[in-house]
């Protein structure tokens, strides 16, 4: 399920050396390099889809795993309190195509 072109798929695998906030056996979790919030992390599952249509289709129950460190990564930096994106097509943002889940947490966020 490794593509060998996709840089999400090389952070997993540390090929590429990321910021480690959270893993486990089936997610990993890691800082974004250009951070839109105090904490920005990025959740993404290790097994590779494009995005996260493709991952509710396929597995939602790892869909709502990702959910639930993103909760736990909250609760460790704000009480809480998070905003959890997914930006789906290049249309709407989507620039890697290994799905994650950009987590923006750590400070009052403008609506
Ligand atoms: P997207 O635009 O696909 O929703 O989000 C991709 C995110 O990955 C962006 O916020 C971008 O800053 C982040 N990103 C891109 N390349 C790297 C990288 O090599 N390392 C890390 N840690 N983040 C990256
Ligand atoms: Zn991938």
């Amino acid at each position: 399920m490794k593509d060998p072109n996709c840089l999400f798929c090389k952070i997993v695998e540390c090929e590429v050396p990321s910021e480690k906030v959270y893993e486990d056996a089936t997610t990993y979790a890691f800082k974004d390099i250009n951070p839109k919030a105090k904490v920005h992390v990025l959740v993404v599952p290790r097994k590779h889809y494009a995005n996260v249509a493709e991952l509710a289709a396929a597995d939602p129950g790892l869909l709502a795993h990702m959910v639930k460190v993103a909760q736990r990564i909250a609760d460790r930096e704000y009480d809480g309190a998070y905003r959890l994106i997914f930006n789906t097509g290049e249309e709407a943002g989507q620039s890697v195509f290994h799905v994650h889940a950009h987590v923006l947490t750590g400070e009052p966020l403008e609506e």
